[in-house]
């Protein structure tokens, strides 16, 4: 594997097939050719354009450096307290981190509690965890400006008050990094993130593209959505090597109508997961006989494969592409999905 640190790709050659990449030790630039490229430019933190955001004591968490600068300030140049602005899972383990360390928090939300996507008696718990922990909570407060401080900070909010602290960490969300790709003509949405396909292609078929930059489909809702959790981009890159590498399989839609005549269900899990859940109108072929049992199944027909998580599914998709059958998909997520979304 040829791995390039410091090098920059600043702008994708569709037509001809190359990258330009900016090497950034020698300040040189040079093409690089590709048969398919894989974009995953991860996404970067907000920076809100409020009066003060670039003093030097408003810091955002996202890299290394960024942990060991928050780190020194602390340990060298004595930090004693801190405000948090956000109220999402960064926000609270860096007030949980930094009530560790012995500073005095101030954790503020624009939202009236923490965690916005629970539930307020779930919410409710975790305040009263880091009330418990001595953090205070400015909830359903906005913040209007950053103000140097003697030694420090102080932010300001939209109404009135102000907290003074010796640093503020940013953490209220991403903005995915779509620029490259937007730059080189593929379609990204308002918010930069980038559009693929169920096999995470873009509209250049040579092109895919994975992690937080792009955008998918949640599971729960069906609408268009941004999730930037590691999981989901290790999943995605997985997915595409393996296609990249092997030929490409398909994700079925999460709302398959699973009594559409023109699709095969098949069910390629032991008979002993199907006595305890059967997926309706699925024909039931295990992985380990499905090569001896192809005869069972219409090459003129959709064929979405099942099995209890994914992999056995793939791997049979895997099977019957190689054996010609032109339109496999996998439904995704397997029985554990199907119980949670169709039962
Ligand atoms: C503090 C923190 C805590 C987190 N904790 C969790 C957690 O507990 N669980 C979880 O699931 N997720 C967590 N995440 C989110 C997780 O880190 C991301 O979802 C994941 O890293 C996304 O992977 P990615 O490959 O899409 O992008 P990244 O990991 O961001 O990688 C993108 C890389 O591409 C590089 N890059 C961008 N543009 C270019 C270019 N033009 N040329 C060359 N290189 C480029 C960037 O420098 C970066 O190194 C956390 C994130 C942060 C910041």
């Amino acid at each position: 594997m040829d791995v390039r640190v410091f090098s920059e790709a600043v702008s994708i050659n569709r037509a001809a097939k190359t990258v330009t990449v900016h090497d950034l030790k020698n300040d040189r630039f040079y093409e690089e050719p590709y048969d398919t490229l894989i974009l995953s430019p991860g996404s970067s933190p907000v920076r809100p354009n409020l009066p003060g955001i670039d003093l030097p004591r408003v810091l955002t968490l996202w890299t290394v450096p960024d942990a060991d600068r928050i780190r020194a300030l602390i340990t060298e140049e004595n930090a004693k307290s801190a405000v948090v602005i956000g109220g999402g899972f960064i926000v609270l383990e860096m007030a949980e981190n930094l009530a560790e360390a012995g500073l005095s928090v101030s954790l503020v939300e624009k939202m009236p509690q923490v965690m916005p996507p629970l539930d307020r008696e779930m919410a409710l718990l975790v305040e009263r965890e880091l009330k418990q922990h001595n953090v205070s909570l400015y909830l359903g407060a906005d913040v209007s400006a950053f103000e140097q401080a003697e030694g420090g900070v102080c932010v300001v909010l939209e109404d009135g008050r102000s907290i003074r602290a010796d640093l503020a960490v940013l953490s209220i969300g991403v903005r995915p990094n779509g620029d490259l790709a937007a730059k080189a003509g593929l379609a990204v949405n308002s918010r930069g993130s980038i559009l693929v396909n169920d096999a995470l292609q873009t509209e250049d078929p040579s092109i895919y593209a994975v992690g937080d930059a792009v955008e998918v489909r949640s599971f729960a809702t069906g609408e268009p959505a941004m999730i930037p959790l590691a999981g989901p981009a290790n999943n995605m890159a997985g997915f595409v090597a393996d296609n990249v590498v092997r030929g490409l399989v398909r994700f079925a839609p999460w709302d398959l109508a699973l009594n559409d005549p023109d699709v095969q269900i098949l069910d390629v899990r032991e008979p002993g997961e199907i006595a305890l859940l059967s997926v309706p109108n699925a024909i039931s072929i295990p992985l380990g006989q499905l090569r001896e049992n192809l005869q069972a199944l219409d090459p003129e027909k959709e064929i979405v494969v099942f099995c209890a998580a994914g992999i056995r599914a793939y791997n049979a998709a895997r099977i019957l592409s190689g054996s010609g059958f032109p339109r496999v998909s996998v439904y995704p997520g397997g029985t554990q999905f199907y119980v949670k979304t169709r039962l």
